[in-house]
C-alpha cells in the first residue's frame, strides 16, 4: 500500500476553491479532475468505495487512481473499506438490475461518506466522479446529493467528459474494470 493515503491534512479545507472529490476509480477521475482544474477548483481526491468487491479489486482501482493523482499532483485520502456495512445498506436489493434501487442506495452510501469527510475536514464543497459514466444517471445522483449541504451538482458527462476520460485513460495506460463494482454487478 502506498504511504500517500492521507497527506498534509493540516492545510486541507482552508481554501474556498478546494473541493473534496469522491472518486470511484482512476478512469472516471481523469477527465473529471481535468475539468475541475480548468474551472479553477482545487481538488482533493477521496477514495471511499465500500461497494467494491473483492477487496483486491478496490486496491487495484485505488492504485490506478494514484496514477491519476500523481499526474495532476493532487492529494489523496483513502477511507477504509467496510463492505459488510455496505451490504447491509443494500439488503433485499441484491437482485435489482444495474441502475435500479440497489444503485440508488449505493450512491447514497458513498455520498454520505464523502459528505461526512468533507464536513470533518472543513471543506466547503464536495462532488463525485460518478456522474462521468454514461451508465450512471446524473439526475438521480443529483437528487440523492441534494440532501447534503456541501454537495456540488457537477455533471462530468457534459462537455464531452466521458469520451475525454477514455482518451486520458488510454494515454495514462489505466486499467479499466469490466464491472461496476459490487459482486452483483459481476453477474450482469
Ligand atoms: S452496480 Fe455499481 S452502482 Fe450499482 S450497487 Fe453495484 S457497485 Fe453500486
Amino acid at each position: 500500500m502506498v504511504a500517500r493515503e492521507i497527506l498534509e491534512m493540516y492545510s486541507i479545507g482552508m481554501d474556498e476553491n478546494e473541493i473534496l472529490v469522491h472518486a470511484c476509480c482512476g478512469p472516471c477521475s481523469t477527465a473529471s479532475i481535468e475539468r475541475l482544474l480548468s474551472e479553477g477548483w482545487k481538488p482533493v481526491i477521496f477514495f471511499s468505495n465500500s461497494n467494491i468487491y473483492p477487496a483486491s479489486e478496490a486496491d487495484k482501482r485505488f492504485a490506478e487512481l494514484l496514477k491519476v493523482a500523481d499526474f495532476f499532483h493532487l492529494r489523496v485520502i483513502r477511507e477504509e473499506q467496510d463492505h459488510a456495512s455496505w451490504l447491509s445498506s443494500v439488503a433485499g436489493l441484491e437482485q435489482e438490475r444495474e441502475g435500479g434501487k440497489r444503485c440508488e442506495k449505493c450512491f447514497l452510501y458513498n455520498l454520505r461518506q464523502a459528505s461526512a469527510k468533507a464536513e470533518e475536514l472543513g471543506f466547503k464543497h464536495f462532488c463525485t466522479t460518478l456522474t462521468v459514466s454514461r451508465f450512471k444517471n446524473s439526475k438521480l445522483i443529483f437528487d440523492i446529493g441534494e440532501q447534503f449541504p456541501l454537495f456540488e451538482k457537477i455533471d462530468f458527462k457534459k462537455k464531452g467528459g466521458f469520451d475525454r476520460s477514455l482518451v486520458m485513460s488510454r494515454d495514462l495506460d489505466l486499467y479499466r474494470q469490466q464491472y461496476c463494482g459490487c459482486e452483483f454487478s459481476m453477474q450482469h
